[in-house]
């Protein structure tokens, strides 16, 4: 069937990868708690509130002494715990217990650790001197006002902790966008349902809830048949209450008789952007937006929804979360383990693929895959490999394009 003449004409996944960074916008950002961020992109610099250490502090267990002490023994004056604060004078040959995080009870002190004395009674003896003073300084890992967690970057458990560290507990993080997500088809039902002859499992809702999950995004998904009006109610109600920031609509995205989506999009006053891709799997992908909601439909094939959620949704969810596109692009360069076999085929290709780390480079196991139909490789499928068109053959050894999949931002 020859597409309708207002079609957009077919786009290249860089194309339409860099059309999802225009329709997408940085969502606003809200405060949540800190325990809720993991993942999350910070959207404000968080500065060190106080000097860190805030005050001298000991780095290990052992004696407060005077640095220019010569005294060999020692009479233990006092003690200091952690959490304790306890300023004092030390005169020569007196010396204070101190535990590792205690803080320091005067200046021109260094700490001897433990290991380096004889404890006899109030008496402690120190044989000699290593010249260590085992302080952490106030301020020697940051300054007060000095920025400690940039603006744009994602909340990884470390970041997190100096946010923790900096008294931030509620984080400024853009917000999670609003999925709706339509599984539309007459022959899917649920995977705990036994399929009657000619239906199969509906694999597609368990694949976008998944992908969405790693984010923290819940998705309100409908299974649903192919009856186009009851869709078109069941969407218009939606986006009239409260429209989502992504409508994702599997299947029916492409040109046969039952395939409906570009045409409910267009009638619920989405502009199309995009209604084909010159690559494959997935090449009846539709791009539409109608104000703040961006729509994508999603060829029902699973392969083709691996490939179009992770290149495509991923770089739609990036862009609203407020990251910017990768400075080096979107693939990374590693070397094929094993030749691929590549069919010439003039689409350019989005092969899975399994990424590892062999002897401290990146290696990429090209997986089974012959037919978009074929789903097997998704068991262990990690990346996609860039096949350009027209490859016929690429060698063990080469050096190929790839994205990891499963949603590393
Ligand atoms: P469609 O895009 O609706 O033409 O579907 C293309 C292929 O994907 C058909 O073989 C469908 O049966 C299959 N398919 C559609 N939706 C799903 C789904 N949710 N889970 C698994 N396969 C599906
Ligand atoms: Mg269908």
């Amino acid at each position: 069937m020859i597409p309708p003449a207002s079609d957009p004409p077919a786009a290249s996944a860089a194309k339409v990868l860099a059309l999802v960074r225009i329709l997408c916008q940085p969502l606003a950002p809200v405060r949540i708690q800190l325990d809720d961020a993991t993942g999350r992109v910070l959207r404000e610099s968080v500065a060190a509130p106080e000097d860190q250490p805030a005050f001298d502090r000991s780095a290990v267990d052992g004696f407060a002494v005077q640095l220019d002490d010569p005294s060999v023994r020692f009479l233990i004056v006092d003690e200091i715990r952690a959490g304790d604060w306890k300023p004092r004078d030390l005169q020569q040959g007196e010396a204070v217990r101190i535990a590792t995080g205690g803080a320091i009870p005067g200046t021109g002190l260094e700490v001897v650790m433990l290991e380096e004395t004889r404890i006899d009674g109030p008496i402690l003896t120190i044989p000699r001197r290593t010249g260590d003073r085992n302080i952490r300084f106030k301020g020697e890992d940051a300054r007060a006002g000095q920025t400690l967690v940039e603006s744009g970057i994602i909340l990884e458990p470390g970041a997190l902790a100096l946010l923790a560290g900096a008294g931030c507990s509620h984080p400024l993080v853009s917000r999670l966008p609003e999925v709706l997500h339509l599984a539309t088809g007459n022959e899917i039902v649920p995977p705990g349902q036994q399929p009657e002859r000619g239906h199969i499992r509906d694999t597609n809702s368990t694949l976008v809830r998944a992908f969405l999950g790693r984010r923290g995004i819940v998705p309100i998904q409908v299974r649903t048949g192919e009856d186009r009006e009851a869709i078109a109610t069941t969407l218009r109600a939606a986006l009239a209450e409260s429209p989502p920031d992504i409508l994702l609509i599997s299947g029916g995205a492409s040109v046969g008789q039952h395939d409906f989506t570009r045409q409910l999009l267009v009638e619920l006053g989405f502009t199309i952007h995009v209604s084909r891709t010159t690559s494959r799997p997935g090449k009846p992908l539709i791009v539409a937006r109608k104000g703040q909601v961006i729509a994508f439909g999603l060829p029902g094939n699973p392969l083709a929804h691996f490939v179009c959620l992770n290149l495509f949704l991923r770089a739609a969810l990036n862009a609203f979360a407020g990251l910017p596109a990768p400075a080096r692009g979107d693939f990374q360069t590693a070397r094929l383990t094993v030749d691929l076999p590549a069919d010439g085929s003039p689409r350019e290709t989005f092969w899975p693929a399994r990424w590892s780390l062999a002897d401290g480079t990146v290696a990429l196991m090209p997986l089974r895959w012959a037919s978009s139909g074929d789903l097997t490789s998704l068991a262990s499928a990690n990346a996609l490999i860039r096949v350009p068109a027209r490859t016929t053959f690429l060698e063990q050894g080469s050096q190929v394009q790839f994205i990891p999949a499963n949603d590393t931002p």
